[in-house]
């Protein structure tokens, strides 16, 4: 599958994805473990190269990215090791130790590198996907609807996340600069308390009004619910939430999945400009992904009678507006709204 960011194959299927966890980030017999102090700045010694099957420890692709950053200014040589930033795997699943990476399996997020830098990363050490500058804000819709997201300085920022729940596993692929992390943990509290609620049978359809990248609408669509709908105004969210039901299929009862826009196309509206198909797909179960304000899913007529929406904001501060579209949402669907 094309990927949207930099038409390589940075995408592949959810099942080669879950294939892959065994080994990937695991060491051969030859792979030798260097522990350094992450709190102190690294020894002055060159990094080790990677081992011959490939990966290296992680502290050692830490210790050469730190070798770029002060080679480019980006560090003076004062600062701790961890100040490179964090490392975000490819895929990235809950861990028992720390990875073995292999080639092009990091994205790097940092606060404080230039560009200068993060081109090198890219061209000098081969564990680096892609090199994205930070800033104190999460990516997304911020206030006003004004966009706002971090800045992919070099490589490609795609990849995928695998959680695993109860229902089954799923992979969230995403661009790193334009959606919030999540961290795959061994147990998704909210994907569990979302298939508690659905276990009580009576939800013949579920619409993840903020869906982000798509997981917890994918994980209870992995629960073989009839109709699941997946709803987000910011752009990203709702192209990846459709690339993401596209890369699951394998686990859902529908036909192939297909996404109706271009990342460049949907990247061009507004949501203000009302609600917008994104991807589909017919079968047993039916799926469809919306572009639009969760507020105006029902109200545009987009959700079916006793739908179940899934509410998971990140300010859930305003319970008022909340409780304003509770009622709303059961005047126009007749369904209730669940807050994981
Ligand atoms: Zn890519
Ligand atoms: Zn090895």
């Amino acid at each position: 599958m094309d990927c949207p960011v930099c038409h390589g194959t940075c995408i592949t299927d959810a099942t080669d994805l879950l294939l892959s966890v065994p080994s990937i980030f695991a060491p051969c017999p030859r792979c030798r473990t260097t522990v350094l102090d992450k709190e102190r700045p690294p020894p002055s010694r060159p990094p080790k190269e990677p081992c011959s099957c490939g990966r290296r420890y992680i502290d050692e692709v830490f210790l050469d990215l730190y070798r770029v950053f002060r080679d480019e200014g980006t560090f003076t040589g004062k600062e701790p090791l961890r100040a490179v930033g964090s490392p975000l795997l490819h895929p990235g699943f809950p861990m028992k130790g720390p990875p073995f990476i292999g080639e092009r399996r990091m994205v790097l997020l940092s606060r404080d590198v230039n560009q200068e830098a993060a081109i090198r990363a890219i061209d000098e050490i081969p564990e680096i996907k892609g090199v994205v500058k930070t800033g104190p804000f999460v990516p997304g819709l911020g206030p006003g609807g004004r966009p706002v997201t971090y800045r992919l300085l070099s490589g490609c920022d795609v990849r995928a996340d695998l959680f695993f729940s109860t229902a089954g596993p799923v992979a969230v692929y995403k661009q790193q600069s334009r959606l919030h992390i999540e961290f795959p943990r061994t147990r998704h509290e909210k994907g569990e308390r979302l298939l508690s609620q659905l276990s009580t049978g009576r939800y013949r359809s579920i619409a993840d009004l903020c869906s982000g990248a798509g997981t917890l609408g994918l994980i209870a669509t992995r629960t073989g619910v009839r109709h699941a709908i997946l709803n987000d105004a910011w752009y990203a969210a709702a192209f990846w939430s459709g690339l993401n039901m596209e890369i699951n299929q394998a686990f859902f009862a529908t036909d192939p999945v297909k996404v109706l826009f271009s990342y460049e196309d949907l990247k061009k509206r507004n949501a203000s400009e009302g609600s917008v198909k994104v991807a589909e797909s017919n079968g047993s179960q039916k799926i469809e992904v919306w572009m639009g304000d969760y507020s105006t899913l029902a109200r545009e007529g987009h959700a079916p009678a006793g739908c179940l929406g899934i509410l998971d904001l990140f300010d859930k501060c305003d319970m008022q507006k909340i409780r304003l579209f509770e009622g709303e949402w059961k005047r126009l669907t007749g369904g209730e709204v669940f807050i994981p």
